[in-house]
């Protein structure tokens, strides 16, 4: 059991008529699995990343096995969890926005139980109670296991009558290295899509990043258990798995290595697609790469962040790799695998980013030819290194010039490689209907681009034959042939 700590009472008087968002994602579906004395129905609140998606259902696997019930609807809630992000600071006054919302509720029903859990939780930590001193709950990533008894404490306190004010939160924030629910069976929405966490946390320390702040050490899962929850997730119907971590070619199991953990859970039978998310570019061994040239059912796609293409910058960011290195990766990379898509992220405007540091990442992205890209203008986060040694210099109206100049870029680069593609077939996993139009699917081909057709016979889960027949710069448009 890890820690509880009681923390002393807050007043409530800090309330708001700001509006709010809408929920990002919500967790749902999940049933009781026993009778429980202060059983509760949880409404599960995602904000931010795949591992955070993937931190929900776990916490729904942990609700469930101790007898609570998740739902999904916030109506049908007594407790309402935001699971949250603290990678950027639009996120976490996202999040501030919608706990204003819910205290909105909470004031016209005084037993509903709000928890902040997650990234932003352990960043803000008590601070978060100054801000939303209505929060019940604030745990951190390392935490979850504490959910029932915070429950059953929290809802004692509901049922004495005490009132509101009286309450005191449960704060659930120690970080711990051994940490990696590897006995918790997460509860999934059913789809063709499954996410695996195979490593929990980062032992790199990149300057504008707050993650190894709160996710703690990085830690793997054993490599024989992950195989069998593949196997698992085969028998629920699942065609795609994606293995998830903060470095997830990193992993690595006593000997066994993150191109071994490839090989192994590609040769799962029945397993028609295997992805994984976010690799370092430092952690690009020959074991890997040998692995997605060979295994089959390995997708021939890497998202490889750049973040600069400046050496210098690259040094201020702590990124371990150089502009030279990470060229010469790309290189071996397009020669063991000549078809493989390329996608990155890449940051402007960090601490000292000089116009000629611009222009490097500039010249990188126009050479590699990335498919498409996540770019952002950098912004500082407390706590992060850079905040501590690293003025955040660079105007705004520079790192919105910069960005707007790359976006550009990367719009003309992905809108001639998908045109590349017209007249050429592509095998695509079909997802599900068309949000735009219920006559055709969607799917995904092997590169991660989006593929519109119209619906055949071939269903939802199948991997069919597309002719492409048109494209924009996000999507192709085809025929199944
Ligand atoms: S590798 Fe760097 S950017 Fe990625 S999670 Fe770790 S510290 Fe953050």
């Amino acid at each position: 059991m890890k820690d509880q700590t009681l923390l002393p009472l807050y007043n409530k008087d800090k309330q708001s008529d700001l509006p709010h968002p809408p929920p990002q994602g919500s967790q749902d579906g999940a049933s009781s699995a026993g009778t429980h004395a202060h059983a509760r129905r949880v409404y599960i609140e995602t904000y931010g990343c795949q591992m955070n998606v993937s931190d929900s259902e776990l916490m729904a696997g942990i609700l469930t096995q101790s007898g609570h019930q998740t739902v999904s609807h916030l109506d049908d809630a007594d407790v309402v969890l935001v699971n949250t992000c603290a990678i950027r600071e639009n996120a976490e006054t996202k999040v501030i926005n919608r706990l204003k919302h819910l205290n909105h509720r909470k004031r016209r029903h005084p037993e509903l139980i709000i928890g902040v859990c997650g990234c932003m939780a352990q960043h803000l930590r008590d601070k978060l109670l100054d801000t939303a001193p209505y929060v019940d709950l604030v745990m951190g990533p390392d935490a979850y296991r504490n959910l029932p008894v915070a429950l059953d404490s929290l809802a004692r306190g509901v049922e004495s009558h005490v009132s509101l004010t009286d309450r005191d939160p449960f704060l659930g924030l120690r970080l711990d290295k051994n940490e990696d629910y590897a006995d918790i069976a997460p509860i999934r929405k059913e789809g063709i899509r499954a996410w695996l966490t195979i490593q929990r946390g980062c032992d790199k320390m990149c300057t504008f990043c707050i993650v190894p702040f709160v996710r703690g050490r990085e830690r793997s899962l054993p490599l024989k258990l992950l195989v069998e929850d593949v196997e698992k997730l085969v028998d629920q119907g699942f065609k795609e798995v994606v293995l998830l971590g903060q470095t997830v070619n990193s992993y690595h199991d006593d000997s066994a290595d993150f191109g071994d953990l490839l090989y192994a859970v590609g040769d799962v039978n029945g397993l028609e697609r295997l992805r994984f998310t976010s690799p370092h570019p430092a952690d690009a061994t020959d074991s890997m790469i040998d692995a997605m040239a060979s295994s089959p059912s390995v997708c021939k796609h890497l998202h490889l962040p750049l973040q600069s293409g400046s050496t210098e910058v690259l040094d201020r960011m702590r990124r371990t790799y150089t502009a030279e290195e990470y060229r010469s990766l790309v290189l071996k990379l397009r020669e063991r695998i000549p078809d493989i898509a390329l996608t990155t992220d890449i940051i402007v405007g960090f601490c000292g980013e000089t116009d000629a540091e611009f222009m490097e990442t500039y010249q990188m992205m126009a050479d590699i030819r990335y498919d498409s890209a996540f770019m952002f203008k950098y912004s500082e986060r407390e706590g992060t290194l850079a905040h501590k040694a690293l003025p955040d210099d660079v105007p705004e109206t520079v790192k919105g010039e910069r960005l707007e100049q790359i976006i550009k870029l990367q719009e003309s680069i992905s809108a001639d490689i998908n045109s590349a593609a017209v007249g050429g077939t592509v095998p695509v996993l079909v997802e599900g209907e068309s949000r735009r139009d219920a006559d055709r699917y969607h799917g995904k081909t092997d590169g991660f681009k989006t593929a519109v057709f119209p619906k055949s016979d071939s269903g939802i889960g199948a991997v069919v034959n597309v002719r492409i027949d048109n494209t924009t710069a996000h999507t192709l448009i085809g025929q199944v042939v």
